[in-house]
């Protein structure tokens, strides 16, 4: 069984990778950006109060996070495996997670980081914004925010899969197919 953290800075491609990796291995993809996007279009209460965070490119609070992903994981415990995308964020998302797991007896099998350089990902998320109709990639404060977010409270998680020894770079530029590639290559190893 494979249990996948796919991470990376916003606009590294996680959520493409997410699908040809799903498409190939069977996993179940749980995005907690998808997640809180489709409580915010659902109009629950947990969307209203994650709303004001997103839009701003602030992360929403981890206790909020964390039962959302806790009952996602209760509904589909029998799944061949989980990629995590865009979570955890946090270390305390991330010592939640182990926790959770545990209950099923699993663990994180490999934490893949999609390496990209700051520069390409403002030229990306850009990009995305002209199509995605997200609010948070249409506007370069917030675009700058949420690198800012990342580097303070995201890149801590990468060195708390670097003491379990499950960090793992990936290139992140290069074609998609090149980059799912070299996300294979690991994957297979690991299977
Ligand atoms: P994403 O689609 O992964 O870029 O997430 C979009 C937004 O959802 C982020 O900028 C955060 O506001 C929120 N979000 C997604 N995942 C998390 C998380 N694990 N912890 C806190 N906030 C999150």
């Amino acid at each position: 069984m494979l249990n996948i953290v796919l991470f990376g800075p916003p606009g590294s491609g996680k959520g493409t990778q997410s699908e040809l990796i799903v498409k190939k291995y069977g996993l179940l993809h749980l995005s907690t950006g998808d997640l809180l996007r489709k409580h915010r279009g659902e109009g629950t209460d947990l969307g209203k109060l994650a709303q004001e965070y997103m839009d701003q490119g602030n992360l929403v609070p981890d206790a909020v996070v964390i039962k959302m992903v806790e009952d996602r994981i209760a509904t589909e415990s029998t799944a061949k495996g989980f990629i995590f995308d865009g979570f955890p964020r946090t270390v305390n998302q991330a010592q939640a997670l182990d926790q959770m797991l545990l209950k099923y007896d699993l663990t994180i099998t490999a934490m893949l980081s999609l390496e990209v350089e700051f520069s390409e990902l403002r030229i990306r998320l850009r990009e995305r914004g002209k199509t995605s109709g997200r609010k948070d990639d249409q506007d370069d404060a917030k675009i700058e925010n949420r690198i800012k977010v990342y580097n303070q409270e995201t890149t801590p998680v990468a060195t708390y899969y670097e003491h379990q020894q499950k960090y793992v770079r990936i290139k992140g530029v290069g074609s998609i197919e090149s980059i799912f590639q070299f996300i294979t290559h690991e994957l297979d190893a690991l299977k």
